[in-house]
Formats: C-alpha cells, sequence, structure tokens
C-alpha cells in the first residue's frame, strides 16, 4: 500500500468538471487575445463566391458573407472541442460595426447583383440575441428578402424557438438554416463534441423549422476526437440515415484541426490523424443508396437529401488526408459527387495507400482503440523513427 495522495479524478461521488476547467480556455492565452484585438471590427473577417445551386436545382453564384462577430456564446462558458471560431472573433463588436461589415461585403459585389444566394456566417447563430444585435439580424433578413436572394443562416438549436421563427418569418419567409447537428448520438454529442445540446433539441428545431415551412441544412462532424477511423465510418453513415428524411441538405465537415482547440492538442501530441480520404469516399459510397433510394443522381425523382462532402484543408496534414500522392485527385472527386451526386465520380480512382486504409480501418474493427491505430502523420517511417 501507498500513501500517495487520491487524485481528484472522475466518479468521486462529486459533480464531474467540464472540460474548461480542466484545460485552460485557448481563447485567453496571450496570442489568442493579441490575434482578437488586431481585427478591425468594420470589416467583415471574409467575403467571397462560389459555385452553387439553389434550392430548385439551378446552379447559381452564392456569395459566402463571414462576420466578424462576438462568437459563439456557448464558446463563452465551454464550447464544443474542434471549434477555432474564437480565433476569428472580437468580443466588443457593436451593432454599427456588423452593419459597416455588411454594407462592405453588398458595395464589394455590387449589391449581390450577380449571386442569387447569400451565405451569412456569424461564427455562432445569427439569431442569437446575445450574439447579434436584433437590429443587425433584422437587416440581414430584410435586405435578403427585398433583393430576393436566397438567404442561408447558421444556428444552434435553442434559438429556434416558434417565438423566434414567427419574428424572422415576419421579416423573410424563406431562408435556410444550417444546424451544426455534428452527430446524431447523445453520447457522442456530449462526450466527443462537447455539443451543449442534444439530439432531441435538434428534434425540436426541425419540427419548428419545418412549421414555418424553412429549408433545414445538416452539418455532421466526420470522426470527431477520441473517435477511430472505423468508428467515424461507421457513425457517420448510420447518422446521415437518421437525419435525411428530415434535412434538405446533408454537408458532413471532414474534421480539420484549428489552432488552439482541443483536437488540436490531441493532434500535436500524435494522438489523432484527420480523416483518410478514403473514408470518405467510402462513406459516400456507402451513404448514397440512403440519399438516393431508387439509384439515380442530384436531381432525380426519389431523391431524400443532398449529400455535400467539402474536405476543408483536403490533403493537408491538418484536415483529410491520404498518402500525398493520391490527395489532389480524390478530394477534386469528393467535390465533384457534392454536385453531381453520381458515384461514377470515384470510378477508377485508385492508389497503393488504399492497401494501407483498408487494413487500418480492418485492424480498427478487431481492436477497437479510442484513439486508433491511424499513423498520426504521414511521410518517411525512417523519418519519424529518428525524430526526437
Ligand atoms: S456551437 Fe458552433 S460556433 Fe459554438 S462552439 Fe460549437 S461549433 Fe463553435
Ligand atoms: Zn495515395
Amino acid at each position: 500500500m501507498t500513501d500517495a495522495p487520491v487524485l481528484p479524478l472522475l466518479g468521486q461521488g462529486k459533480k464531474g468538471l467540464r472540460i474548461h476547467d480542466l484545460v485552460k480556455a485557448p481563447a485567453n492565452t496571450p496570442w489568442a487575445k493579441a490575434k482578437q484585438q488586431s481585427w478591425d471590427a468594420s470589416e467583415p473577417a471574409t467575403v467571397y463566391t462560389t459555385p452553387e445551386v439553389l434550392a430548385d436545382g439551378t446552379p447559381c453564384s452564392a456569395v459566402t458573407v463571414i462576420l466578424r462577430t462576438k462568437g459563439c456564446h456557448w464558446w463563452w462558458s465551454s464550447g464544443c472541442t474542434f471549434c477555432g471560431y474564437f480565433n476569428d472573433t472580437r468580443d466588443d463588436v457593436t451593432n454599427e460595426d456588423l452593419h459597416a461589415q455588411w454594407n462592405a461585403a453588398k458595395e464589394k459585389f455590387d449589391g449581390f447583383k450577380d449571386q442569387a444566394m447569400v451565405k451569412v456566417y456569424t461564427s455562432g447563430s445569427l439569431l442569437e440575441d446575445r450574439e447579434i444585435p436584433v437590429a443587425f439580424q433584422e437587416t440581414v433578413l430584410r435586405d435578403c428578402a427585398e433583393l430576393g436572394k436566397e438567404l442561408i443562416v447558421e444556428s444552434r438549436c435553442e434559438q429556434l424557438t416558434v417565438e423566434k421563427l414567427t419574428w424572422a418569418t415576419s421579416i423573410n419567409n424563406t431562408f435556410t438554416v444550417a444546424i451544426g447537428l455534428e452527430a446524431y448520438d447523445d453520447e457522442v454529442l456530449r462526450f466527443h463534441v462537447n455539443k451543449g445540446f442534444s439530439t432531441a433539441s435538434w428534434d425540436r428545431a426541425v419540427a419548428n423549422l419545418k412549421k414555418f415551412n424553412l429549408r433545414i441544412k445538416t452539418y455532421l462532424m466526420f470522426k470527431p476526437p477520441f473517435m477511430n477511423e472505423a468508428d467515424a465510418l461507421d457513425h457517420c453513415v448510420k447518422w446521415i440515415g437518421a437525419v435525411a428524411e428530415q434535412s434538405d441538405e446533408i454537408s458532413v465537415n471532414p474534421m480539420n484541426i484549428q489552432r488552439g482547440t482541443v483536437i488540436d492538442r490531441l493532434h500535436r501530441h500524435n494522438e489523432y490523424r484527420p480523416p483518410w480520404l478514403w473514408s470518405l469516399v467510402d462513406m459516400i459510397r456507402r451513404a448514397h443508396p440512403l440519399i438516393h433510394p431508387h439509384g439515380g443522381v442530384n436531381g432525380d425523382e426519389g431523391q431524400v437529401s443532398r449529400l455535400i462532402v467539402h474536405p476543408t484543408a483536403g490533403g493537408k496534414i491538418r484536415g483529410s488526408h491520404n498518402c500525398g500522392a493520391c490527395d489532389a485527385e480524390v478530394v477534386a472527386a469528393i467535390e465533384r459527387y457534392a454536385v453531381s451526386g453520381s458515384l461514377l465520380e470515384f470510378e477508377g480512382l485508385t492508389c497503393e495507400c488504399e492497401a494501407v486504409w483498408r487494413a487500418e480501418v480492418k485492424l480498427e474493427r478487431h481492436l477497437p482503440v479510442p484513439l486508433g491505430l491511424s499513423k498520426p502523420r504521414r511521410g518517411s517511417v525512417v523519418d519519424r523513427l529518428r525524430s526526437p
């Protein structure tokens, strides 16, 4: 027996510890503070255009306006394990600043005259009064209604009450709400993502959105922290099946590592490998019949939802990647699938590293270790062994 002091671990009859009590909140580190103060509050974080498709399937140009805001109220008290949005925020942004940012975005693209779709992202929820002044929420809703633009906004679930939606739809009655659900699984939401809401709150939010005939876009996260590649693959296909009927669009976000987050720590300690691009291809192949139960491609009869996969930082060490040689080709095929919805995009796609990926996934199914067996970095094995 030793007299060593008992460590204050979980499960000693006391209230469980929160992640933020265990990990120093990265938003408060000197480098994060300095970065936040460096932003100009009257300029949007970024404004750019991309090709998109409208709700009725018509191809169009979309403008994405990412505003510099106070960030997400969930982050202020806790925060999701992978979310690095705090890097882009300033806690003193005012209503006037937001209007200046919005006007700057409109000016940059001539009043959005060539864009039929406008995506307004706030590093949080547009319809959350603690984050975004109501007057500015109204400006965005009204401007897009008056300009006749298809509007997409992001929100957590708790803001999507009947009361809030009654108000919002009195100004603009045809927008899309994108919800970062991440996983249709309460354990994953709680222990892997630290999402701060449950699948039941998503169900409630969706029921409310349907009452007002608003479109629903659901974000799912591929490979949250503390999950191996095989589990990520199997879970994600299951979640797509669970949310497809209720979602007009499902956007699967393969994990990319953002600075100062919990997943960043794991990654730096070689305890997390971002997803393989081969896993994304396999996930799409398995989920395709759930989206197109009668076969076919995007736009065909019987399509249940639209599946979009966009590997942010695809091919980079901090994003989904393969061996390095085949990455660009595989990323391009995945992005083409998001538009066409055709599995033919993956026809003939092959590389030697596919066998390594397959072996890793197979091993993980036999030996389900939570942090996975994937090699944490690609590159020469000899170099890795030599590194200190
Ligand atoms: S709810 Fe969204 S914005 Fe807020 S911490 Fe989570 S991922 Fe980030
Ligand atoms: Zn390869």
